[in-house]
């Protein structure tokens, strides 16, 4: 088995030179000013130990990797009741995409697309203020990454939020389905700033352990979810978190993963590790570039396809 810093540390050092980076997200006005030429890599093992490269201390704008989180919250305070909100098939559409919702009676395609994300939202907040709302959530990222330095960038939520308008209209389109329980605005501030939660690679590789550890905390044994949880959120992450490159992350990669606009993509080896990768350029479907080919090197080299090596 090649050795997993070696492995990290090439790998990082490939990326960092490589010409091809993607584009930077220009539609979030706070995102397009972030340097492409940024390259982190943070893997933690079975045993606790973290292999780092490049800019993995760096925090950036997590983005759509805060979905993964706010599906967990939700589904531990409704449980199953969640689906009736949100399904979990895979969208084959882009991640902001409005078109299935019509067909579809306002119920989004899964949790990851924006649609989703923002029904599953409007569950955390039910019976809450706003701010609660969000204190519970980065409580949540503290508890799950042992980190309490965790923070909102409120530059960029407020980016998003002015410029927000197909947020809103996707909101407002499940709102007169009677998806979405909340008033609008209340819902959508509250995922414009659970999107700008900023971490580094190391803190989002920490927040991950417990979906490769069927649940817990494998260093101080602390339970998030029930294996069985861990497992099917998993699942989604493979199928549903690279939106319509879903299918070709599943090809290439072979992990679940959620990747976000910021350029990051939260990773799981099941029962191996919880690895995160950031640059912020991203391909056409809106994935990171080199962040997709980081990871495809890293399960080729070490054998960590859940598909086999
Ligand atoms: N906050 C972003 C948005 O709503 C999240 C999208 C993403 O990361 N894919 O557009």
């Amino acid at each position: 088995m090649p050795d997993l810093k070696t492995v990290v540390a090439d790998i990082a050092e490939e990326m960092r030179t490589r010409p091809d980076r993607g584009e930077v997200a220009t539609y979030i006005p706070e995102l397009a000013g972030v340097d492409p030429n940024q390259f982190g890599m943070a893997v933690i093992d079975a045993e606790g130990e973290v292999a780092v490269g490049g800019d993995a201390d760096v925090p950036f704008s997590i983005q759509s990797v805060s979905k993964v989180f706010t599906l967990t919250l939700a589904l531990g305070k409704i449980g199953d009741r969640l689906w009736r909100h949100v399904g979990r098939e895979p969208s084959g559409s882009a991640f902001n995409s409005i078109v299935q919702l019509e067909y579809e009676g306002g119920v989004p395609r899964n949790p990851f697309i924006n649609a989703g994300a923002i029904a599953v939202t409007d569950q955390i907040l039910a019976g809450h203020e706003p701010r609660e709302a969000l204190g519970e959530i980065l409580r949540f990222m503290h508890f799950i990454a042992d980190d309490t330095s965790i923070t909102i960038d409120e530059k960029v939520a407020a980016s998003e939020r002015r410029t927000g308008f197909r947020n809103a209209a996707l909101a407002n389109y499940m709102k007169s389905f009677g998806v979405l329980q909340n008033p609008v605005d209340y819902t959508l501030g509250v995922y414009f700033h659970h999107c700008s939660i900023a971490m580094s690679c190391r803190q989002l590789a920490m927040a991950g352990r417990f979906l490769a550890w069927r649940g817990k905390n494998p260093t101080t044994g602390h339970s998030v979810v029930s294996p069985e949880r861990a497992r099917r959120i998993n699942a989604i992450m493979l199928t549903c978190g690279h939106y319509d490159g879903s299918g070709e992350f599943a090809y290439r990669v072979g992990l679940p993963g959620k990747s976000g606009v910021g350029g990051g993509i939260l990773a799981i080896a099941p029962g191996i590790a919880s690895i995160a990768v950031w640059s912020p350029g991203l391909d056409s479907v809106g994935n990171s570039h080199l962040g997709r080919i980081a990871l495809e090197t890293l399960t080729k080299r070490m054998g960590w396809s859940i598909f086999g090596d």
